[in-house]
């Protein structure tokens, strides 16, 4: 579904991926680990179009997507939950989800009820403020606006950013549920815990170069990679 290949891509004269190559299958679960400053967002960045590739290719379903623009990306089943979340607080749950199927126009409302069927606790506090949810279900709201854009491939960065534990197994929960619905997904994260849970395959992210790669369940429990790679 997705391919990456010899992707370089960076900030003005700073190259940030130096040749990456990652492939989602067709319902895949991929994990992208790394320390800090690896190379992760600048990844997320380049896959969603917001910076450019220069060189290498991003294939989506057999097509060259490397010089397509965003909005065409998203309109082709690749949507980001972008770090940090960024819930619009002053409007409501349902609003800031609504927002998130302005891809569909009249279709929304189909995909607002899915969406509520997916997570429950978002039709509960529909009326409220999303500013007054707690982080965790905040990020509940930010993938539930990423699932009204009916993504083919779901793209997370760091979901996991400032939560809790409870928190963090509730993000687990609801991408491996997500998963179930035939839902690819590309999760760049830190946490090992959310890692091991979600991802099939894995690939571990060091100063711009995949530095190793493998199911997810032996490479993250390799006492080498953690040590080498991630910092633990
Ligand atoms: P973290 O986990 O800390 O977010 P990361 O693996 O996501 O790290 P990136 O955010 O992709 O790493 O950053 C990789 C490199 O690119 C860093 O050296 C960073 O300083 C640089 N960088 C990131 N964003 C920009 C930007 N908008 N302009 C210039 N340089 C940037």
């Amino acid at each position: 579904m997705l391919e990456i290949e010899e992707l370089s891509a960076g900030y003005d004269r700073l190259e940030v991926l130096r040749g990456v190559n990652i492939t989602v299958a067709d319902g895949g679960s991929v994990v992208v680990m790394g320390a800090n400053g690896a190379g992760k967002s600048t990844l997320c960045r380049a896959i969603s179009g917001l910076i450019e590739c220069r060189r290498g290719a991003i294939r989506f379903d057999g097509a060259d997507i490397s010089r397509v623009g965003t909005s065409e990306r998203v309109r082709r089943g690749i949507v980001q939950v972008p770090e940090g979340r960024q819930v619009f607080p002053q409007m409501t749950v349902k609003e800031n989800l609504r927002l998130g199927g302005w891809i569909h126009g009249k279709a929304k409302e189909a995909a607002l009820r899915e969406i509520y069927d997916l997570f429950p606790r978002l039709e509960e506090r529909q009326g409220q403020n999303a500013g007054l949810l707690s982080g965790g279900e905040q990020q509940l709201l930010a993938l539930g606006r990423a699932m009204m854009g009916r993504p083919k491939l779901l793209l997370l960065d760091e979901p996991t950013q400032g939560l809790s534990p409870v928190a963090i197994e509730q993000v687990a929960e609801a991408l491996i549920s997500i998963g179930r619905r035939g839902v690819s997904i590309l999760l760049v994260e830190q946490n090992l815990a959310l890692a091991e849970a979600v991802g099939r395959y894995a690939y571990v992210l060091e100063t711009g170069r995949c530095a190793a790669e493998g199911p997810a369940a032996e490479l993250l429990s390799s006492d080498v990679v953690a040590a080498s790679y991630l910092g633990h």
